[in-house]
């Protein structure tokens, strides 16, 4: 039997660890994957600390995955071996609950898989994913390139997409970290007045060079007071963990401003008399699905969104996490195979 190389996790909050494993055999209705790069995400805690309800050990993390399609399932249409595909963090889905037949696949009742989660995932030389989760790849972008777009692209720019703002509406990115650096990119590309909000002057210029037109240092103004001296936010996305840090924003919004949560804080304070006065929303978004991927990479391509990336080799993978987590990482970590 072939081997290839895996990193794993065995327990909760154990270290990754690289082992060899036989190479995977693609169930009916399902894609194996040889993978050329993985991004390294924050929400990779979910499988390294244990997270997730009934996550199973061992388990191999990583739900950034590009690579060349290397073996097809019974049953698989619509690929063929030697294309460039991509999986993200949504791992497929039935198909036939009530969510996935009003076409909100993403809430499917039936079927949670998440990729390097509820399966093993892309930090490793093969990855088998359901097939209705593999996006496919463009030309023009490379696989370190494309990497972190499967997960810290797509959210941002799927939430952007669907946020209601309209090219030349006032949208704020709060945070400039992972997901904060693409969503300045995407916004500004989309064609909104995109303002910026981090802390600390010295992020001024990174903020300029990304395309946003305006830049808020939280350190020394109130986001909110600024963010109304240009009119009020159409859009608000908060791409920071920190729920202090998005109330401080919230009263930024102008009226029918929406405020988008992409950052997994665990609360935030909001002022009901301010969102009813303005009539004002407080939103989630979830990342997105293959398509909405693949969406994601064209617009990429198209405008020349990239993320900001150090590669890795993937024997570094507990380096690359821990250096990913620390917040030292410029801005996304990809580990290559
Ligand atoms: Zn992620
Ligand atoms: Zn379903």
């Amino acid at each position: 039997m072939s081997k290839m190389r895996a990193v794993q996790v065995t327990s909760p909050g154990g270290p990754l660890e690289l082992v060899e494993r036989a190479i995977p055999d693609p169930g009916a209705g399902q894609i194996r994957i040889k993978v050329q790069a993985c991004g390294v995400c924050h929400s990779d805690s979910v499988t390294k600390d244990g997270q997730w309800p009934g996550i199973q050990y061992p388990r191999v993390p990583g739900h950034e995955v590009v690579g060349i399609v290397d073996a097809l399932g019974a049953g698989v249409a619509g690929w063929t071996e030697g294309q460039r595909a991509g999986v993200g963090w949504n791992g497929g889905y039935c198909g036939y609950c009530e969510s996935c037949r009003r076409g909100e696949f993403f809430a499917c009742q039936t079927a949670t898989n998440v990729t390097g989660v509820t399966s093993d995932g892309g930090y490793a030389d093969y990855i088998v994913s359901r097939a209705e989760a593999v996006a496919h790849v463009p030309e023009g972008l490379s696989p370190v390139e494309a990497a972190p777009l499967m997960c810290a692209g797509l959210t941002t720019y799927n939430a952007l997409r669907n946020s209601g703002a309209r090219p030349g509406q006032v949208v704020a990115v709060l945070g400039l970290g992972g997901l904060g650096h693409l969503a300045v990119q995407y916004a500004a590309k989309m064609g909104f007045k995109t303002v910026a909000i981090a802390r600390g002057q010295d992020k001024g210029a990174l903020a300029g060079s990304l395309g946003a037109s305006t830049y808020i240092d939280s350190k020394a103004q109130d986001p909110a007071a600024a963010l109304q001296k240009l009119g009020g936010a159409k859009v608000v996305l908060a791409t920071v963990t920190a729920g202090d840090a998005m109330a401080a924003t919230v009263g930024g919004l102008g009226v029918n401003g929406t405020f988008v949560i992409v950052g997994a804080a665990m609360s935030m304070q909001v002022s009901p008399l301010q969102l009813l006065l303005k009539n004002q929303s407080v939103k989630g978004w979830y990342s997105g699905t293959s398509i909405d991927s693949e969406d994601t990479l064209s617009f990429s391509v198209q405008t020349g969104v990239r993320s900001m990336n150090e590669a890795m080799p993937l024997e570094k993978a507990e380096e690359a996490y821990q250096r990913m987590m620390s917040g030292a990482a410029r801005f996304r970590v990809v580990l290559t195979m």
